[in-house]
C-alpha cells in the first residue's frame, strides 16, 4: 500500500486533496466545530469521530467532497436540507462551507438536536440553519418543507430506497437530492431504480471516489424529479423501512 498523507490537523494537503480552501472564518468555524462536538460528546452519543483524521476526513471531507459543484458559488441563495443529521453531518459542514445557503437540519432524536441546536448558536449560524426535532416520513408531508430544497441530503440514515422516500418529496421541481453512499452495486442500483419509478425521479448522476488515508470507498448518487412526488410518499411513520419502497 502506498504511503498517503496524514490528515491529523487540518493542512493544506487535506484542502488541496478536496479542491477547496476555507476562508480563516471557515476554518475556525469548522475547528470550533470540532470542539463542540468533543464537548457535546461527554452528554451526548453524537459521533465517535472527532478526532485527527476521523474529524477531518471522515466528518469534513466526507461531507464536502460530494459539493464540489456547489461549493463553485458558495453565496448563491440556496435551500438546503439534512435528514437524520445526527451530530450535525453533513449539514453543518455544509452551512460552513456555504455561507448562501439557509440549511435545515432533521433529526428525531430529542436529545442529539438540543446538542446541535446549542452548536448552531455558538457557530453563529442561527440566522441561517433551522433545527427540526422530527421524522423525516413528518417533514416530507410539512406544507412548509414539501417541494421547497434546492438540495436535499442524507448520510448514513438507511437504505438507498428508503432514503429517497424520505428526500424526493423535499424537492423543488428542479432540486436535486445527494445520498452519501459507501459501497454502491448493480444490485443497489436496481433496488433504488425501483423505488424512483414510484416516486417519480431519476438517478442523474453516480460518482465514486476515495477518501484520503485509505479512509474507504465513497459514492455520491444524485436524483432529480421528473414529476411532481405522488401526495402519498413518504409513507406513515415506520412505513419507508418496515416496507421499502420497489422490494
Ligand atoms: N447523518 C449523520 C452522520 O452521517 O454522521 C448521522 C447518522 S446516524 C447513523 C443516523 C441518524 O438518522 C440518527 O441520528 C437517527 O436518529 C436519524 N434518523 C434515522 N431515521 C430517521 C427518520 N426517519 N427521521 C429522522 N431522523 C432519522
Amino acid at each position: 500500500m502506498p504511503n498517503q498523507p496524514c490528515f491529523t490537523k487540518p493542512n493544506a494537503e487535506l484542502w488541496q486533496a478536496l479542491q477547496w480552501h476555507p476562508s480563516s472564518d471557515q476554518l475556525e468555524q469548522m475547528i470550533t466545530l470540532q470542539v463542540l462536538l468533543r464537548q457535546w460528546n461527554t452528554k451526548v452519543n453524537l459521533s465517535r469521530l472527532v478526532e485527527g483524521d476521523d474529524y477531518w476526513i471522515t466528518q469534513v471531507f466526507d461531507s464536502l467532497w460530494p459539493l464540489k459543484c456547489e461549493l463553485e458559488s458558495p453565496q448563491q441563495p440556496r435551500h438546503c436540507i439534512d435528514v437524520g443529521t445526527g451530530g450535525g453531518f453533513p449539514g453543518l459542514a455544509v452551512a460552513i462551507a456555504l455561507p448562501g445557503a439557509q440549511i435545515t437540519l432533521v433529526d428525531s432524536v430529542g436529545r442529539k438536536t438540543a446538542a446541535v441546536t446549542a452548536m448552531v448558536a455558538t457557530l453563529g449560524l442561527t440566522s441561517r440553519v433551522m433545527v427540526r426535532t422530527e421524522r423525516a416520513e413528518l417533514t416530507g408531508q410539512d406544507p412548509s418543507c414539501r417541494g421547497m430544497f434546492d438540495l436535499a441530503m442524507a448520510r448514513a440514515v438507511s437504505t438507498a430506497p428508503v432514503i429517497a422516500e424520505y428526500l424526493v418529496p423535499l424537492l423543488k421541481p428542479d432540486g436535486e437530492a445527494l445520498l452519501f453512499r459507501g459501497q454502491w452495486n448493480t444490485n443497489d442500483k436496481q433496488d433504488l431504480a425501483k423505488a424512483l419509478k414510484l416516486l417519480k425521479a431519476d438517478l442523474i448522476k453516480v460518482e465514486r471516489r476515495e477518501l484520503p488515508s485509505n479512509r474507504g470507498i465513497r459514492h455520491q448518487l444524485r436524483l432529480r424529479a421528473t414529476l411532481p412526488c405522488p401526495a402519498t410518499y413518504p409513507r406513515r411513520v415506520g412505513v419507508p423501512t418496515k416496507n421499502p419502497l420497489g422490494s
